[in-house]
């Protein structure tokens, strides 16, 4: 049984990773997933188990970790958006009275009454922030964590109130309140970051019954139902065009911003705008395994895989915490026990130290750091499946490119036919249906300039040979149609012909070739000098002949070319690639997946193109250009590199300023605000930090 639920207000990523390992350790469950984008927990239990008693186990986690999180089960109740009136009332009230109280206590002067009023208000200003703390503290102490940033704000400010430091306990409240603000505002602009690509997600279908057009959900709707799309509406699944003419924008999934015009008999994709016209489409898939399904169920998952630093950041803290604790007892207790039994001292300063450690700042920014630089690139059409890739891609040392689909734009066209016995167009109607079902941009690229429908029913026996051709029987006639290697296999003889050539033979003898050609990309030049520019080195495979790989490397400024390679030899060279390099230096592999998905595998950074890749090569992928632009990767590079500098700069400035104050504490010479500083005021400046990367 599998279920799933909504923990609605959970901001805070390393609360969310407690929960899931905590509920997978269950013994009722078994399997945990937490999707922090969604906010979404889904847990696996047997059959027999009740789902009352999953709620009830999977509310008892949460609420352990985030009391103030609400959990519903998916569906059952409408996810409203949380909001922070609430707590922004909270601490503008406490404030205000916080700054009454600061002004009678700082301009009047002493008696007895006044001293008393400003007790008094601190007391409530303190009371306003504070229960919230301090119940979140409990119910942590009641499940045995009682290591955690409420219960350090709390017996902090506990013993300042005990040593008649009222100011310092509301201040501590105060701060520590707008410090978890500021991360819930934070966490909840990158998450919409990466939701404004959700928003591509169609909520309703409008499908065909016995009864007219009836309103569902695109899952309901099965393969092969018709559905009517009306124009300003988003399409809701992948099909084909039944009738109707219109123009669809689809600038959300591919990135091209003009829009494209289609008719009857047209694909038609899920995700895509349909701007002019009604038409109805027949669906030729169910709505999950559509593309635009796909893509955000990958960038959805991608939060979930840590990089080092993050785990790193979590260990850290779990261990730090307890050590800190046991520090400010010691600071408390045992000088005193040498300096003349000073314990008000020593207390304030154990307590001044035990608001400095606070490691929020750390345990905070460091994953909303990588969060927000995923976000950052999936604004731009780069899906990074982990923090660990996007980490990753700035120490590439080595770039190789597949060429045909990747720098080229795949879209060959016919330039020469030369039969030999026959019609020209009987040699290209031979190859257009040997290339019949290939999904290879060759074999897409004849059959447009074949332009007829094909026969089926003539076609028998058709296999395809990766990196070499098609073998078929047509109308009894066996065919082969692929490049020379392949001619070569078969012991037929076949002339020299310059670039990328297609040559066919039929019956075992020689027939014809059909020169093809391919351009680079627009932006493919710009991307090659790109990357070299910043001293990575470009490398280009093809599965193409040696001629047209050089033409197109000579128009890229590309000086690496192997060719003539069969997809093992691409990943041989990758892993040849990736021994050569350092351990800390990344090899990248960038393909289009017809030919090279076990590259992709293969590479420390595989990436695929993410409009006209190949599914199977999307799914490999650990990052995915869903423009299909190569200078897309220039982005790529940038965001990983300042996604890396920004985490970098919080975990130092984090740890220094914190030594610094420490230090200051214990010698006695940093106050509480000093404290109060130090932790909240450095979280906040981590976050700001962090949410630098989102910015345009
Ligand atoms: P690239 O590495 O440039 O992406 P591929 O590995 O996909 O190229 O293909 C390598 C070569 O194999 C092509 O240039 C072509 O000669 C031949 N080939 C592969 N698939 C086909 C096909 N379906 N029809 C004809 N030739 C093909
Ligand atoms: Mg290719």
């Amino acid at each position: 049984m599998k279920k799933r639920y909504i923990l609605d207000g959970l901001d805070c990523a390393n609360c969310a990773e407690k929960i899931r390992s905590e509920a997978e350790k269950h013994k009722l469950i078994t399997t945990a997933t937490m999707n922090f984008v969604k906010q979404e927990l889904i847990v696996e239990a047997d059959d027999k188990v009740s789902s009352a008693d999953i709620l009830k186990t999977v509310c008892e986690i949460v609420k352990k970790h985030e009391p103030d999180v609400n959990v519903f089960e998916k569906g059952n109740k409408p996810q409203n958006k949380t909001g922070y009136k609430g707590e922004i009332i909270k601490i503008i009230s406490s404030a205000l009275l916080f700054i009454t109280a600061f002004t009678l206590e700082h301009t009047l002067a002493d008696s007895s009454v006044i001293s008393t009023a400003v007790i008094i208000l601190y007391i409530l200003s303190y009371l306003i922030c504070g229960i919230a703390v301090a119940v979140t503290a409990f119910k942590g102490i009641i499940n045995k964590s009682f290591f955690n940033e409420n219960t350090l704000m709390l017996i902090a400010s506990i013993g300042a109130i005990i040593l008649d430091e009222y100011e310092e306990a509301a201040a501590v409240m105060l701060f520590y309140t707008v410090g978890e603000l500021f991360q819930s505002i934070a966490v909840n602009k990158s998450r919409k970051s990466i939701s404004s690509l959700i928003e591509t997600k169609p909520e309703t279908a409008e499908l065909l019954t016995d009864s007219g057009y009836i309103t569902v959900a695109p899952e309901e709707v099965e393969i092969g139902s018709i559905i009517r799309v009306k124009p300003g509406e988003k399409v809701p699944l992948d099909g084909i065009i039944e009738s109707g003419s219109t123009s669809v924008d689809t600038s959300a999934l591919t990135g091209e911003s003009l829009p494209r015009d289609v008719g009857e008999g047209d694909e038609i994709s899920a995700g895509s705008i349909n701007i002019s016209g009604l038409i109805t489409i027949r669906t030729t898939r169910r709505f999950e395994d559509s593309t635009v399904c796909k893509m955000l169920e990958l960038v959805e998952s991608a939060v979930e895989k840590k990089t080092k630093t993050e785990n790193f950041i979590s260990v850290f803290a779990k261990y730090y915490t307890p050590i800190v604790v046991l520090a400010a007892v010691v600071i408390s207790l045992i000088p005193p026990l040498f300096t003349g039994f000073d314990f008000a001292t020593w207390v304030q300063r154990g307590l001044i130290f035990l608001v400095i450690s606070c490691p929020c700042a750390l345990v905070i920014s460091v994953p909303l750091g990588y969060f927000a630089g995923i976000g950052k690139a999936s604004s731009k059409g780069i899906l990074v499946k982990g923090s660990n890739y996007l980490e990753a891609i700035a120490k590439t040392k080595v770039v190789l490119f597949d060429k045909t689909g990747t720098l080229t734009k795949g879209r060959f066209e016919v330039t020469s036919i030369d039969p030999v016995g026959m019609s020209k167009e009987e040699l290209l109607k031979y190859a257009a249906y040997a290339e019949s079902s290939s999904n290879h941009p060759i074999a897409v690229s004849v059959r447009n300039a074949y332009g007829e429908a094909i026969d089926e029913s003539q076609i028998s026996g058709c296999s395809e040979i990766a990196g070499k051709g098609i073998k078929a029987v047509i109308s009894g006639v066996a065919v082969l149609c692929g490049n020379r290697k392949l001619m070569a296999e078969n012991n037929i003889d076949c002339p020299d012909v310059n670039g990328t050539v297609l040559y066919i033979a039929l019956d075992g003898k020689f027939a014809g070739s059909i020169e093809i050609a391919d351009t680079p990309k627009e932006h493919s030049a710009e991307a090659v000098k790109m990357l070299k520019n910043s001293g990575v080195k470009v490398v280009m495979l093809t599965g193409d002949n040696n001629s047209a790989a050089q033409k197109t490397a000579k128009e890229l400024g590309i000086n690496d070319v192997f060719s003539g390679l069969l997809p093992e030899d691409k990943s041989e060279i990758t892993l040849r690639e990736k021994s050569k390099i350092s351990d800390k230096g990344k090899v990248m592999f960038v393909g289009d997946g017809i030919n090279d998905a076990p590259v992709i595998a293969s590479a420390d950074i595989g990436v695929a193109m993410g409009g006209a890749g190949a599914d199977s090569a999307i799914e490999t992928a650990d990052c995915v250009l869903m423009y299909d632009d190569p200078m897309q990767l220039a982005d790529a590079f940038t965001i990983s590199k300042k996604t890396n500098r920004i985490v970098k700069q919080n975990i130092v400035f984090a740890l220094g300023v914190k030594l610094i104050v420490q230090v200051l504490g214990v010698l006695g010479i940093a106050s509480m605000w000093a404290a109060v500083f130090a932790d909240v005021g450095v979280s906040i400046i981590a976050i700001f930090n962090s949410l630098r990367l989102m910015r345009k």
